[in-house]
């Protein structure tokens, strides 16, 4: 099936449904392969390898090999080329890679657009890193020397959601590759198209094989196999904590470490010296960006008492001109990833209505959307009670709770009051204050009169409390990607 307008091997790639193991495309032990469906439709456009324990295990080795042979012994620098050629690689098939990643997830083209330069940049930014990692020397007794470096894990397993495929790919691989790492890829089974592409551009950039290998295919088969393998040294996953818990055990079975990124119910808390011309298209944007279906939306706005009013009329007019669209229309929002997802939003709007929680404001669905497509409006609802499910659980959809608070230190209160930590922004025209209350929130991100889910590749990522621990992004993740080793050399 021609999915993009990309290179011939690369469609065939797609159609046939193959894992890729040692730099080859390959049929999936069982043969059997998984259904795609488009969000924006409902229909089923593509298909993807069902892989199994069998192609983990194929995979393993593989990447073993890769440790042991050409990719364990090229130079940092040389690891740095293979990752700018591929970013460079990644840049020229942006158009064609945007236009899948849309079809495949549902958003708009736009928005795959930023996300496929978000992955060229992973590569370009850890491929100027990989010879940029220093140990140190350390002081210690008189005759020796003792200094420390940065060595990979080994092999390295990685398990990543259907929200940003691309960007995920950039963002775990990338660095783990910076380090020397060999990596095992089980990406999500709802959206994984572009990875299988930026697998095969990989190969075009001039990975050895073993390098990178990935196996599509279940959570329960592939992913879990993956985690449970005894040959993966290190684990990354991003999804649901419900997930991430099975995946650290299985890493603790092994004693092995993991980075695990598992959402969030972000808080904006803004104060009433705020500029709301300034807060309100940063607010509406984090919660409509990709239906609302990213780890570090900013799901709750917390409003000091004085300025909920206002701002829930400006929240009002922002959402009343807001539409959701198949992603080749280019609108606010497309639909979220499928039926599942739908109804998850639709099951947390239903306890809203029935606690009476007002309707603050909502956006609509585009007449074009096809009504088989898993569309949903977006939403404000507010004051909501502290202790309601939509002010304390992630949703994953595109509904904001708007909550009051009466001074900073119950502003404080309410952003730390949920399971979550990841990502946090503070609004106020007080600078000391935005600064003082930024540092008091448990979150791994905070940002002060501003607020940019997802932040910037230069950023460590990651979470606190449920949201997770480990990081991602920055040189924090060529750390957690590595181990140190120390070396200790009598001289007499
Ligand atoms: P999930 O956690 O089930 O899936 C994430 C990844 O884990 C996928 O690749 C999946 O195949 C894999 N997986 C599933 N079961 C596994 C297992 N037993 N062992 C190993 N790997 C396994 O997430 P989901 O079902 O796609 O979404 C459910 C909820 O998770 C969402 O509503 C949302 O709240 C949350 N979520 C969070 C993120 C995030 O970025 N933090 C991303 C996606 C979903």
């Amino acid at each position: 099936m021609n999915v993009r307008g990309g290179s011939a091997a690369a469609k065939a790639t797609i159609a046939q449904g193959q894992v890729f193991i040692d730099n080859a495309w390959r049929p999936s032990a069982s043969g059997k392969s998984l259904d795609l469906v488009e969000p924006a439709t409902g229909k089923v456009f593509a298909r993807i390898a069902a892989g199994d324990a069998r192609d983990i295990e194929a995979a393993v080795t593989a990447a073993r090999r890769a440790l042991a042979g050409e990719w364990g012994k090229l130079a940092a620098l040389e690891r740095g080329r293979l990752l700018t050629r591929l970013s460079h690689l990644i840049n020229k098939d942006s158009e064609a890679l945007a236009a899948l990643e849309a079809r495949d997830t549902g958003k708009p083209i736009g928005q795959a657009r930023s996300d496929i330069a978000a992955a060229a940049r992973y590569f370009e930014y850890y491929g100027g890193a990989t010879d940029k990692v220093h140990g140190q020397t350390i002081p210690y007794s008189n005759g020796q020397i003792a200094l420390s470096e940065r060595v990979p894990h080994g092999v390295t397993g990685h398990i990543i959601p259907w929200n940003y495929p691309a960007q995920m790919f950039g963002r775990t691989l990338a660095p783990a590759l910076a380090m020397g790492n060999a990596t095992v890829l089980k990406p999500a089974e709802d959206a994984c198209l572009t990875v299988l592409e930026l697998a095969e551009l990989a190969r075009e950039a001039g990975f050895p094989a073993g390098a990178i290998n990935v196996v599509p295919g279940r959570g329960e088969a592939a992913g879990a196999a993956l985690a449970a393998h005894r040959g993966v040294d290190f684990l990354s996953f991003t999804g649901s904590p419900e997930v991430g818990t099975l995946v650290q055990i299985a890493a603790a079975r092994n004693h092995s470490g993991c980075i695990l990124e598992l959402g969030g119910k972000s808080p904006q808390i803004i104060f009433a010296d705020a500029d709301l011309d300034a807060v309100v298209p940063v607010v509406v944007a984090s919660i409509v960006q990709n239906a609302g279906q990213t780890c570090s939306a900013g799901s709750r706005v917390l409003v000091e008492i004085a300025l909920a009013e206002e701002l829930a009329g400006r929240l009002r007019d922002a959402f009343s001109v807001l539409r959701a669209g198949p992603p080749e229309s280019d609108r606010d929002l497309g639909p979220v990833i499928n039926a599942t997802q739908k109804r998850r939003v639709e099951r947390f709007c239903g306890l809203a209505e029935e606690a009476c929680v007002p309707m603050v404001a909502e956006g609509r669905i585009d007449e074009g959307a096809a009504p088989e497509g898993y569309f949903v409006p977006p939403r404000v609802y507010g004051p909501v009670p502290r202790d309601h499910p939509i002010a304390r659980e992630e949703i994953f959809g595109p509904i904001l709770a708007l909550m009051t608070f009466e001074n900073e230190e119950d502003a404080v209160t309410l952003a730390n009051g949920t399971d979550y930590g990841l990502m946090a922004g503070v609004w106020s025209g007080d600078a000391s204050r935005a600064i003082r209350v930024a540092r008091r929130i448990g979150a791994g991100q905070v940002f002060v009169n501003d607020y940019a889910s997802g932040g910037g590749v230069e950023l460590p990522f990651g979470g606190m409390k449920k949201s997770g621990h480990g990081r991602e992004k920055g040189f924090a993740a060529l750390y957690d990607y590595s181990t140190t080793r120390t070396l200790v050399v009598k001289h007499g």
